[in-house]
């Protein structure tokens, strides 16, 4: 259970936790009434903790007609925007300790990158709520009163699934830094192999020293189908697979009547993927997850300052990047004195031929080299799946 350090809230605004009623309101007061005596507290409020964080994934509870998105706040005006920020912030303080990780965050919208726009945010804290945030209603009243700051702080690991174009877009469009972000296809692939998955996992022939070796492949960062295949149960993939279909431009522009019912489901099924996937994993290992996060971070920076966006597949593509496994703060290479001049990032000499290093126009990286040859292909699930095991 994951030790938060939970201050109650300041005061239990009822519309906020209408649709989760997770939170303790405000019952507290009514047991001891001394304060200063902050993190022992009261038994009462102790219960009250460990209510909340049984309920914390109630937004997963079967959809009513009634009630289609459980757990789900939307937030439209500016007051709501301060409201709902209060009650992440909260989540966020003490979070440099915890071994757990649980605000989870995607985005919405047409084309995102510097090209397209947002639509909509959506945050699941702790308590399982997710707030929905309204980038074209709010504009400067979302990201002056919150989002921008929740976004910028790298500390405070927001669960998100590839947002290299989302960082491309926030830089450009709206002119701050998104940071701290823990990505769950780059952690997919430094785990890969090491947790339960519902298919056989991909293998490719390896040499080392002379010798021949399958072993799983590490070439390719899973899309989000494959993640499918390999994470989601298959009771769960249906459901979900409605995040894989494309929302048109007009529908995530659209507020005649609210937000459209289909970009809301869209935005629910994406946070129950990032829930999902996450929960594949262990963390608590400071260093294994610091390499996770430092990978994450450098991947999702991949686009934003570039003078130009190409789109084309040396740009975007599924290959595990190379510094992936480096720690060195840069998306160049330890070592690296030549530029690529597909990628752009400095590599060391190794990874060019002696032609490529006599006329520096010519140098191409083995990433790159792959990408242009037009016939890599990923390798296809395949094997026995693992033993079947009934998940109760
Ligand atoms: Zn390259």
């Amino acid at each position: 259970m994951p030790p938060h350090t939970i201050d109650s809230p300041t005061s239990g605004t009822g519309t906020f936790t209408a649709s989760a009623s997770a939170g303790p309101k405000s019952t507290f007061g009514a047991g001891s009434s001394k304060t200063g005596a902050k993190s022992k507290g009261s038994g009462r409020r102790r219960k009250n903790k460990e209510k909340q964080v049984e309920k914390k994934w109630e937004i997963f509870e079967p959809i009513t007609k009634k009630d289609p998105y459980p757990g789900m706040v939307v937030v439209d005006t500016k007051e709501g925007v301060v409201e709902a920020f209060k009650k992440i912030n909260h989540y966020l303080k003490p979070r440099v300790k915890q071994a757990t990780r649980e605000i989870f965050v995607s985005f919405g919208g047409h084309n995102i990158s510097r090209d397209g726009f947002l639509s909509l945010i959506a945050v699941t804290e702790g308590n399982g709520i997710t707030y929905l945030f309204d980038v074209i209603n709010l504009e400067n009243d979302l990201w002056d009163n919150g989002m921008r700051e929740f976004l910028e702080i790298p500390y405070n690991e927001k669960v998100v699934f590839d947002t290299r174009e989302v960082k491309d877009c926030l830089t450009n469009n709206h002119g701050f830094i998104y940071k701290g972000m823990f990505d769950l296809r780059i952690i997919e692939v430094m785990q890969r192999g090491k947790v339960k998955t519902y298919m056989g996992l991909p293998h490719e022939k390896m040499e080392k020293g002379g010798i021949v070796k399958t072993v799983v492949s590490k070439t390719f960062l899973f899309t989000m189908d494959e993640m499918f295949t390999y994470y989601v149960k298959p009771s769960e993939r249906e459901n979900m697979k409605y995040i894989m279909e494309t929302v048109d431009e007009k529908t995530w522009r659209s507020r005649k009547n609210g937000i459209e019912k289909n970009c809301k489901r869209w935005m629910f099924e994406y946070q129950k993927f990032l829930i999902t996937v996450w929960r594949c994993y262990k963390f608590g290992d400071l260093l294994q997850d610091k390499l996770w996060w430092v990978s994450s971070e450098l991947y999702n920076a991949l686009y934003h300052d570039k003078d130009v966006r190409r789109y084309d597949k040396f740009e975007v593509n599924n290959l595990v990047p190379k510094f992936v496994l480096c720690v060195n703060g840069t998306t160049d290479q330890p070592l690296g004195g030549v530029r690529c001049t597909k990628c752009f990032r400095m590599m060391p000499s190794s990874e060019f031929t002696d032609a490529m290093i006599r006329d520096r126009t010519l140098c191409v990286c083995t990433n790159c080299v792959l990408l242009a040859s037009d016939n890599f292909k990923a390798p296809k699930a395949g094997g026995k799946p693992p033993k079947k095991e009934e998940e109760g």
